[in-house]
């Protein structure tokens, strides 16, 4: 369904970012990877992929904090796979404290790589995308852009700003082909919600199991996490003509969170 198009997808060495390059590169998207990790596991990784699927993987070790290496993504994708037709801001970072005692350093952290990087990557991204006449701009949001929760200032107040941009760049974008969706996860078991988890069992004294299904129960309808393969699925439809007049929404894929 992808092919000959090409995917940037940020933070793409671990959790969801992965699944979505995945499910990008399994529909035949070339993939522009990005994200922090260990170099040897960051080559298997893309050799896999390309190996898997047959299609050119790349790698890119932009620091999304910094805006001059969030154009040098941009620009290297362009130069070594052709385009970037699909741009997907997902590197995310959390930080939990109540609001008095929120380092200022983390909440400034926070807004950087989940909001602020999306900004910068969309503002070097779209003038290709808008040459083309084709592009998908898919920012991974949260719940958490919808609603609130205690001691996640700063992610929630990026979250929601990045629900604010997904509006803005796809009425910006209409009438060039380009759509811009916000996806808005509630609870995915990655290594972002683990060290949550394991906070939650050693505050409550339970297993990490245990902690995992009452923090579901707090929140969700559904007792089951959604799994990044099922994020993956949701940005394939999201590239697909099916949703081609989807834009500047907020999609929540939340186990009915946001519904009580
Ligand atoms: P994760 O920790 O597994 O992956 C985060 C990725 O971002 C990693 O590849 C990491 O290297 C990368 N990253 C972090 N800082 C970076 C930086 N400065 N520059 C470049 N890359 C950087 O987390 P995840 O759960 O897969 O989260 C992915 C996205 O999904 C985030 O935006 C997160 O807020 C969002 N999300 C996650 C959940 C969940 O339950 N896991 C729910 C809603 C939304």
């Amino acid at each position: 369904m992808l092919e000959g198009r090409a995917a940037v997808v940020t933070g793409s060495t671990s959790g969801i970012g992965r699944a979505i390059a995945e499910a990008l590169a399994a529909e035949g998207c070339a993939v522009m990877l990005n994200g922090f990790g260990e170099a040897e596991e960051i080559e298997r990784q893309r050799a896999g992929i390309a190996d898997a699927h047959g299609v050119r993987v790349a790698y890119n070790p932009a620091d999304m904090t910094r805006p001059d290496e969030i154009a040098a993504l941009i620009a290297a994708a362009e130069a070594e796979l052709g385009a970037v037709d699909v741009l997907v801001n997902n590197a995310g970072i959390q930080h939990v404290a109540p609001i008095e005692a929120f380092p200022a350093e983390r909440w400034d952290a926070v807004i950087a790589v989940d909001l602020s990087a999306a900004f910068h990557a969309i503002s070097a991204a779209l003038p290709g995308m808008k040459r083309g006449g084709w592009g998908r701009i898919i920012n991974i949001a949260s719940v958490q852009g919808l609603v609130g929760s205690i001691h996640k200032a700063a992610y929630v107040a990026a979250k929601h700003g990045l629900v604010g941009l997904t509006k803005v760049v796809a009425l910006e974008a209409a009438e060039s082909g380009v759509n811009c969706v916000a996806i808005c996860p509630g609870w995915v078991r990655t290594p972002l919600i683990e060290k949550q988890i394991e906070a939650r069992a050693d505050a409550d004294g339970i297993d990490v199991e245990e902690a995992g299904v009452a923090m579901l129960k707090d929140k969700q309808a559904l007792p089951r996490f959604t799994t990044v393969e099922q994020i993956g699925q949701l940005a394939v439809y999201l590239c697909s003509d099916a949703a081609s007049t989807i834009t500047g929404v907020a999609l929540p894929i939340d186990g009915g969170w946001t519904a009580q």
